[in-house]
């Protein structure tokens, strides 16, 4: 394997799983740069570019600074930007981490937009996929590819974000083949979040999408690190 290879990074700390089925849980993150969508209300515009290049060597060695991470509970959120377009590089990083700590566990956030290959798949635990409605602002044959859709259904590993600002972002959702089934089908791995930027829209958009995730039997995913620390970077 070629430890030399480098990835665009972003940051890399650690804190607690602010979305998903695994809030609350504590994990080390790497967000990579670069993403292949520009979602208009995007909270991490920061990881579009300028990532700073490290080797996978140079990364294994920044991972070993993180002492609870080491020692505690080896839970690492891979983020973005889109890691999946990083994912020749990642095989890389996660097969040396897998080898030295085989209780690691990975999770990857992503727009579900790119398929995994074999190789990438292999070292991954949980997909949180967040694939992107009208709001974003993006042209649905960007944002809804139909055979990474399909792929993310049949892996039993996916979890399915969808960020909601009101009821016609859910009637969207029903509304299109691809999506209604995901719900009909998948409904215990389908979280509606809110959108939202800051702590203010997140405090007055919360209680509508809790309503609507009721209503439609759906999980409801807090966005803790947007509640509490109101979008800064590194938390
Ligand atoms: S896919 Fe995610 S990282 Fe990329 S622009 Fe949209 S919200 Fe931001």
């Amino acid at each position: 394997m070629d430890s030399k290879i480098v990835i665009p990074i972003s940051e890399i700390f650690y804190s607690i799983q602010g979305e998903g089925v695994n809030s609350g849980v504590p994990a080390l993150f790497i967000r990579v740069s670069g993403c292949n969508l520009k979602c208009v209300w995007c909270d991490t515009k920061y990881a579009w570019s300028n990532g700073e290049l490290y080797t996978v060597e140079e990364l294994i060695n920044l991972i070993q600074e993180f002492n609870e991470f080491l020692t505690r509970r080896r839970h690492l959120v891979i983020t973005g930007g889109e890691p999946l377009l990083w994912q020749k590089e990642l095989s890389i990083l996660l097969g040396i981490l897998k080898s030295k700590y085989t209780d690691l566990f990975v999770e990857v956030e992503t727009n579900g937009t790119i398929k995994p290959t074999i190789e990438f798949d292999n070292y991954v635990s949980q997909y949180n996929v967040s694939l992107k409605l009208g709001n974003s602002m993006i042209p649905e044959r960007e944002r809804l590819i139909p055979e990474a859709i399909e792929w993310f259904k049949k892996s039993g590993k996916a979890y399915f974000k969808f960020v909601v600002l009101n009821e016609k972002d859910v009637e969207e959702i029903l509304g299109h083949p691809l999506l209604a089934e995901i719900i009909s089908k998948h409904r215990d791995r389908v979280l509606f979040m809110p959108l939202a930027s800051t702590r203010e829209e997140y405090i007055e958009r919360a209680p509508l999408v809790i309503e609507l995730s009721k209503k439609y039997g759906v999980r409801f995913s807090p966005r803790i690190h947007i509640c509490i620390y109101s979008g800064r970077q590194g938390v």
